[in-house]
């Protein structure tokens, strides 16, 4: 578990540094067991700084989307780093972002946190309903401790583990500037064992099953605004002329925006599981990012946010490659 005093004190450091505007970690939430991401711009702030299994949010998002933001008229843009905090499977976004040139490396600091595992809400939420208190999550050995109100509860961790951590391969991340705590080794796999199950159906079985899950979707677009990896400026879904696809919420047109996006993160998604996480009709996003993560790693050996160095998988091609798919 990460020390506060250590990670509050490398953040009061971290934010005093005139080459740093701003530090991006995690503060508790204003009510129940949740916490939220904090924006620390001076060194008072940084004594809000947590780190918990409730820590489940990505916070390499907030990187593009600074990135993004408008200089007002007259000024020049600040060019001061950011620094963030990440976990494991955080980081491979921030690598991802790299290697896809979103921006250079040095105009980030990254605060890498070994990290044992984060909670999934829903589970927490559905076994802790109704919690109005600020309430805390600590890891003690194989238990996670609840405590809010005055009450405390044990519950052992693979109840409440998000699915994610269950097969979490980068615990240590993989890019960091300061590390917060000892690396943490491997504690799992992935053999991928949920897609092969989904690909023994038969395209009828799973035409259905993805029908009514796609029906189901209300166009939020929340899958897409907390996705580290998509950050176009100009997003295909906004446009007007020439119009991709129509703002109309129907099963034709989700469809359209289901199969584009994952397309268009094949051989980019992290497999962080924020898309999943926020949907508010609970659409099981990562069936459909696993699919394709398995059959990138499984055609072309390639893992999307592991090495900075690897140039981006759909950007690159030689001339050895397969071409039978040309008509
Ligand atoms: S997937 Fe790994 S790095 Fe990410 S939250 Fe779970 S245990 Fe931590
Ligand atoms: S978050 Fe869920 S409901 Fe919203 S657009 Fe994405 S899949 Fe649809
Ligand atoms: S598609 Fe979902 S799992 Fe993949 S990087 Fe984006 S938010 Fe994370």
């Amino acid at each position: 578990m990460v020390d506060l005093t250590k990670l509050r004190e490398m953040a009061k450091e971290v934010i005093s540094r005139e080459d740093v505007r701003e530090l991006i970690g995690y503060r508790p939430g204003t009510y129940g067991f949740r916490v939220r991401p904090a924006f620390v711009t001076g060194p008072d702030d940084a004594d809000d700084l947590v780190f918990t299994p409730a820590c489940v949010n990505n916070l390499a998002s907030y990187i593009v989307l600074e990135e993004k933001l408008p200089v007002k008229r007259g000024e020049e843009p600040d060019l001061r780093k950011v620094a963030v905090m990440v976990k494991g499977c955080d980081s491979r976004a921030l690598l991802q972002q790299m290697e896809e040139k979103a921006y250079p490396r040095e105009r980030i600091l990254v605060l890498g946190i070994p990290c044992t595992g984060v909670v999934d809400m829903a589970k927490v939420q559905a076994r802790f309903p109704d919690v109005l208190e600020v309430g805390e999550i600590a890891l003690e050995g194989e238990k996670l401790v609840l405590s809010a109100g005055g009450t405390k509860e044990e519950v052992p961790k693979e109840e409440l583990l998000a699915d994610k951590c269950t097969r979490c391969r980068y615990p240590t991340p993989l890019v960091y500037d300061e590390l917060l705590d000892a690396e943490v080794e491997r504690f799992a796999d992935d053999d991928y064992a949920d897609v092969a199950e989904m690909e023994k159906r038969s395209a009828a079985d799973k035409w259905a099953y993805w029908e009514e899950k796609f029906n189901r979707c209300i166009r939020c677009y929340s899958c897409r605004n907390v996705c580290p990896m998509c950050y176009c400026e100009d997003c295909v879904l906004l446009r007007l002329q020439p119009q991709w696809m129509r703002r109309s919420v129907d099963l034709s047109e989700n469809t359209a925006y289901h199969i584009s996006r994952a397309y268009h993160l094949a051989g980019r998604c992290i497999q962080c599981g924020e898309c999943q996480r926020v949907c508010p009709v609970d659409i099981p996003l990562m069936e459909l990012n696993r699919k394709f993560s398995k059959d990138v790693l499984e055609l072309y050996d390639y893992e999307p946010g592991t090495d900075v160095e690897n140039p981006p998988l759909l950007s690159t091609f030689k001339v050895e490659d397969r071409e039978d798919f040309i008509m």
